[in-house]
């Protein structure tokens, strides 16, 4: 019982402080618990500054989304998108209604994707949709999975990496999810959200970049709005699905394939010339994504452009003239 309510509590939003280590840590420890110990006696004169005390302490702890909402004014109400900063990986929310959500890869940290829909309210996700099995996109897992329903799990048709692929099974297994395969041309619609599998075609899947290049890639309509959402897919896939979809209509919002990397097939931009062009990546990355000159030539095409790594989660709200990308902040 101990050690579930010891799990229970690590689990809540606030229970990371960061304390430093070593003696000063120990000294700091030492002197916050004499100050608490003598605050606590003088309250026990005063009844409600002490029950005041503990409703403090408890909001900070548990922080609920209604309450974050109003401090930070994030999300803002009647978001439709979402891209969580998650560091270097990929995890974004189409909203389906209040509560409910799909969501579109988990990020590297399960911590971290569990916050951002934490904040953005998500308890329900019909569908988890896993785009390809490299763990920037698969390991936050654990994350989506607690607390919340998920009705079933949709992956790629490539199990590569293979252990990736076996520890999603396991963990789906064990929050007994389902898991299925995106059909190509899969189409599906949940209240006003609607999208369309444009991506891996039936096997044999193409091997060029493995398992990037297997990304499920989904054309989303959410109430007025049109996403293009990739994965990680490589030029030789992105030009393969241009020649699959040569009318792929102008989006309003383009989730930049591969964290923004240097290699984004210029025809597949200039067909879908998003307005928001959206980066998902983690700070002072290893691999140099974004590409400025993938930036560059997204700003050239007529793109606002957001980063995770300077922005924050962000989230997309309005349609048409009042289309409008709302981030947190670094
Ligand atoms: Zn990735």
């Amino acid at each position: 019982w101990i050690a579930a309510v010891a799990r229970r509590g690590a689990a809540l939003p606030g229970a990371e402080i960061d304390w430093p280590g070593g003696w000063p840590g120990a000294l700091l420890l030492a002197a916050v618990t004499v100050a608490l110990t003598v605050a606590a006696r003088r309250v026990r004169r005063h009844p409600w500054t002490g029950a005041a005390c503990v409703l403090l302490l408890l909001l900070a702890v548990v922080r609920p989304a209604p309450l974050t909402r109003v401090v930070t004014g994030w999300p803002p109400p009647g978001w439709k998108y979402a891209m969580c900063d998650v560091g270097q990986g990929d995890a974004t929310v189409l909203a389906t209604g209040a509560g409910a959500a799909v969501v579109i890869d988990t990020g590297p940290d399960p911590r971290l994707v569990d916050r951002c829909l934490r904040a953005l309210g998500v308890t329900r996700i019909p569908l988890l949709l896993l785009t390809h099995f490299h763990a920037d996109h698969v390991a936050g897992l654990p994350g989506v999975l607690r607390g919340r329903t998920v009705g079933a799990i949709e992956t790629t048709n490539l199990q590569d990496p293979p252990d990736q692929s076996a520890s999603v099974r396991r963990e789906a297994a064990a929050a007994r999810v389902p898991v299925v395969r995106a059909g190509p041309g899969e189409q599906r619609r949940i209240g006003g959200l609607s999208w369309q599998v444009l991506w891996p075609p039936p096997a044999p899947v193409p091997v060029a970049d493995g398992p990037n290049d297997a990304s499920v890639t989904l054309l989303v309509r959410s109430a007025g709005l049109t996403l293009l959402l990739p994965g990680d897919l490589e030029p030789p896939a992105q030009q393969a699905l241009l020649r699959a979809y040569p009318a792929l209509p102008p989006v309003d919002v383009l989730k930049v394939a591969h964290h923004g990397s240097a290699y984004q097939d210029p025809a597949l931009l200039r067909a879908v010339r998003p307005r928001l062009a959206l980066i998902s990546c983690g700070q002072d990355n290893p691999y140099g994504h974004p590409a400025p000159r993938t930036v560059s030539s997204l700003r050239a095409g007529g793109a606002t452009v957001l980063r995770t790594d300077r922005d924050g989660s962000i989230a997309v709200t309005g349609t048409g003239p009042g289309l409008r990308a709302i981030p947190t902040g670094p």
